[in-house]
């Protein structure tokens, strides 16, 4: 496993939060992280908003992903895998011209 993996989990466990993480409140936690990621670039051009709010979607990039882990994790699902046999479908479905 990954060392942002076992970080993550770390920091959840430390906390006794597992028991609050259903899969319904993961899923719903990353789609709030994304749009968290996307309030930086609401009336701004890309340029604007990665000049005027990098550290800040910086972090919203972390929080995304550090919800993904977690449900990863309550699913009991190797998210690596999951990425490189998704790379692999859109491999076929995409192929390099
Ligand atoms: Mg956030």
């Amino acid at each position: 496993m990954h060392s942002i993996y076992k970080e993550v989990l770390r920091f959840r466990d430390e906390r006794n939060w597992k028991q609050y993480h259903e899969e319904k409140d993961l899923a719903l936690s990353i789609s709030l992280e994304a749009n968290e990621l996307l309030e930086n670039f609401q009336w701004r051009s890309s340029e604007e908003a990665v000049a005027e709010s990098k550290q800040n979607i910086k972090e919203e990039m972390a929080d995304v992903l550090i919800y993904l882990i977690q449900m990863a994790d309550k699913m009991d699902m190797d998210l690596e895998k999951e990425v490189l046999a998704k790379l692999a479908k859109n491999r076929e479905k995409y192929p390099v011209k």
